[in-house]
């Protein structure tokens, strides 16, 4: 290996870091009486270089994801050109005119919210081998507005859209705690709504929430995949 001083201490401060996650994540599972093999964890890498996406690579995190389509799609292309297979995760907003540049790199979309964004995902993964597998983002917030998901009662109608394509696959729901509440109820309530969507799509399994400060509760209520960033890389400088 050719790691410089400074690349050799990153890769051992997020080594350390994944330990501690990992910890938290089999202690959650002991109290949710789950095994921590349910548990999928996509580390968040917003705002990380992808020479961070290569040591969590290294120490067999394959699961990345990213917010913002601007950032990910050079980030995706560094790591493929450094030879290094990652499955990409796309959990930000999402605008119609991105769609085509995150179906070329991601593998799974957590952000889906309106028909008009399954429109534009569903003609902007026609070319792909694999479909493009999409979770529907379920608002838990008391007043549906401006943080992207769509409300309790209309994922049905667009798990229905989403099943009418060819070139998406509805894996299951996503979503992130409310500002204004415990974390803990409105992942129960996720979990009901999940369950509901199973019952007419089988296949839609996943549930993707928590994040590094609400994993715990997240685990307890069902989560399947944990969208973990600055306990794995670090507080980020800035939002986002
Ligand atoms: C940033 C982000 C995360 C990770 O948040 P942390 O608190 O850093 O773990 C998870 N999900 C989404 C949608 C995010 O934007």
């Amino acid at each position: 290996m050719s790691l410089n001083d400074g690349a050799v201490d990153r890769y051992k401060e997020i080594a350390a870091n994944l330990a501690a996650v990992r910890e938290r994540i089999a202690a959650a599972c002991v109290a949710a009486e789950r095994s921590p093999d349910e548990i999928t964890l996509v580390a968040i890498t917003k705002t990380y270089p992808a020479t961070d996406v290569l040591h969590l690579a290294a120490l067999g995190i394959l699961d990345v994801g990213e917010n913002k389509d601007q950032d990910a799609a050079p980030k995706a292309a560094e790591v493929r050109t450094a030879g290094v297979d990652v499955r990409w995760h796309f959990v930000g907003q999402l605008q119609r005119n991105k769609a085509r540049s995150v179906a070329a790199y991601a593998a799974m979309v957590h952000s889906v919210d309106r028909i008009s964004l399954v429109t534009a995902l569903e003609k902007a993964a026609d070319g792909r081998t694999e479909p493009l597998e999409v979770l529907i983002q379920v608002s838990l917030d008391a007043d549906p507005g401006d943080r992207g998901g769509t409300p309790t009662d209309q994922v049905g109608q667009l798990a229905a859209a989403i099943a009418a394509t060819r070139s998406l696959r509805l894996r299951g729901v996503m979503a992130v705690a409310p500002l204004d509440g415990p974390p803990g109820p409105a992942f129960a309530r996720l979990s009901e709504v999940a369950a509901t969507l199973r019952s007419d799509h089988p296949n839609a399994t996943v549930i993707s929430a928590g994040m590094s400060g609400d994993l715990e509760e997240a685990i307890f209520h069902g989560a399947t995949h944990v969208r973990v960033g600055s306990a794995l890389l670090g507080k980020r400088a800035q939002l986002g």
